[in-house]
């Protein structure tokens, strides 16, 4: 028997978020986060709005403690009076209080079942006030943040992931609560996208149709931040899943939002299908990869490598059945022409048409062909997807959070500071992270961390160990250089 690729858009029910319907055939919503202290009401509530006025749908704002969560309903006050209908999420994590508290200010609350409690019937009360209130309830899992019983049984694996989520949708099944919407991100987007495609067969098992919320965690900032999103949300869109999403960047909050939209919109009206024989050799949850052969750009191809090329309204579901359906295990490299002069758009296109098949491994190069473009901007494009997918290292890589009401230091200027003394030193993943609350976790496996651990101070990790704890801004950089020098991993740039 053979099976039809198509676009298909997963069939999630709809749940409303103030005046924003999410699910079933709605446009796919695209939210930011804040980045001033929630507590001070004046600049939360001036950019909220500058990230509305950016054209997102739905904006979230943390609430780490009590003086946060009673912000909440003076902002959303605010909003209203001023004529602003955005839905407003509030983030939460570990103090299933503040939780309360947001509900009765806000249209959605955002918990993580892996720090918050339970045990006292915490979930129950916190439904209760949002049914009472019409508030829609997310269950936002994440990599990096397991709770210790789901990760000394799974590891921090995509099946863990899942069975996270799954114990607090139970419940709110249980409750006959249903205005909830699932995430499962991660800043490896092989991960993040296994695990919302286990996530999904999960639910289809369990006959449960929950929306998603798609994102990558702590992409980092300019072209690396937009190709590693769009390599994870697009690879999740083409096969029709998700129904919101957030592209987190280290940079204004306002400028993740024309990204999501561009990816948002992509997707709608492909009309190519396509058959398989078979899905023997595939597996949507897992790397397999067809062959051992070097991930390349188009400048390395050799005779080694088959080229194929998409050239259909649906590239991403064409590569996948003409490689599904070859008889041999020759190499390939996926080929697209993008006749755009948009770098950026160029960038985001091909990252959201080639990802999926570098994350499930069944490609080994890729083929930008942007004629509008130059050569060496199109190399490196390529060396960032092949990067930004997992399959080959050729730039350090930055896992920056996109910080958040939590962020204890400038974390833009920093990065570009970090960037600009350590770019050269290829082989290393360093984590600059905003809070020491979500950082450590999230920045999983970094060689290095430079981590907010009090204003404008800073804890410094090798690995998950902690080297040198709360120092002064001004010389944390110079001392995580030391780190990397007495470990015998620095050496000067050409
Ligand atoms: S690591 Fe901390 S500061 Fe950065 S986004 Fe996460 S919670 Fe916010």
């Amino acid at each position: 028997m053979s099976h039809t690729l198509k676009y298909c858009r997963r069939n999630a029910h709809k749940v409303r978020i103030a005046t924003q319907e999410i699910g079933g055939e709605n446009p796919i919503a695209v939210q930011s986060m804040t980045n001033t202290p929630t507590a001070d009401i004046e600049r939360s509530v001036e950019q909220t709005k500058s990230i509305a006025d950016a054209g997102a749908e739905i904006v979230r704002l943390t609430a780490q403690g009590r003086r946060e969560g009673e912000a909440l309903a003076p902002i959303v006050a605010r909003l209203r009076e001023d004529g602003y209908s955005t839905a407003i999420v509030a983030d939460i994590h570990f103090t299933p209080e503040i939780a309360m508290i947001a509900a009765e200010a806000v249209d959605k609350v955002r918990i993580n079942p892996g720090n918050f409690r339970t045990s006292g019937g915490e979930l129950e009360r916190l439904i209760e006030i949002c049914r009472r209130r019409g508030v829609a309830l997310r269950i936002g899992v994440n990599h990096g943040s397991l709770a210790k019983r789901i990760f000394d049984e799974y590891g921090d694996t995509p099946e863990g992931m899942v069975a996270s989520a799954m114990e607090f949708l139970r419940m709110c099944r249980t409750a006959d609560f249903h205005d909830v919407v699932v995430s499962m991100k991660s800043s490896n987007t092989r991960v993040m996208v296994h695990a919302y495609r286990l996530l999904v067969e999960a639910m289809d098992q369990e006959g449960m149709t929950y929306p998603l919320h798609l994102g990558v965690t702590e992409a980092g900032d300019g072209i690396e931040g937009r190709i590693k999103s769009a390599v994870g949300i697009g690879a999740l869109l083409a096969d029709g899943i998700g129904d919101t999403l957030r592209v987190s960047l280290t940079e204004e909050p306002a400028n993740e939002v024309p990204v999501g939209k561009i990816l948002a919109e992509y997707f709608n009206g492909r009309t190519a299908e396509f058959s398989v024989e078979s899905f023997e050799s595939y597996s949507p949850t897992e790397f397999r990869p067809r062959t051992a052969a070097k991930a390349i750009t188009h400048s390395e191809i050799t005779s080694e490598y088959d080229i194929i090329e998409a050239t259909s309204d649906n590239p991403t579901h064409e590569w996948r059945a003409a490689i599904l359906n070859r008889k041999d295990n020759r190499p390939v490299v996926i080929r697209r022409r993008y006749d755009y002069d948009n770098p950026e758009l160029v960038a985001i296109y091909a990252a959201a048409d080639m990802g999926s098949l570098l994350l499930d491994g069944l490609a080994e190069g890729v083929w930008i062909d942007a004629p509008a473009l130059n050569e060496a901007q199109i190399h490196e494009f390529e060396l960032i997807l092949l990067q930004a997918s997992r399959l080959r290292f050729s730039r350090t890589e930055y896992i920056a959070c996109p910080s958040c009401g939590r962020t204890l230091y400038d974390i833009q200027t920093t990065l570009a500071q970090i960037k600009a003394r350590t770019s050269h030193l290829k082989d290393l993943k360093i984590g600059v992270m905003g809070c020491i609350v979500n950082g450590p976790g999230e920045m999983a496996d970094a060689d290095y961390g430079y981590v907010g651990s009090s204003p404008e101070h800073i804890t410094l990790y090798r690995g998950k160990e902690i080297v040198e704890r709360n120092i002064h801004q001004r010389e944390a950089l110079d001392h995580l250089i030391e780190i990397i020098k007495r470990d015998g991993r620095w050496h000067d740039p050409e």
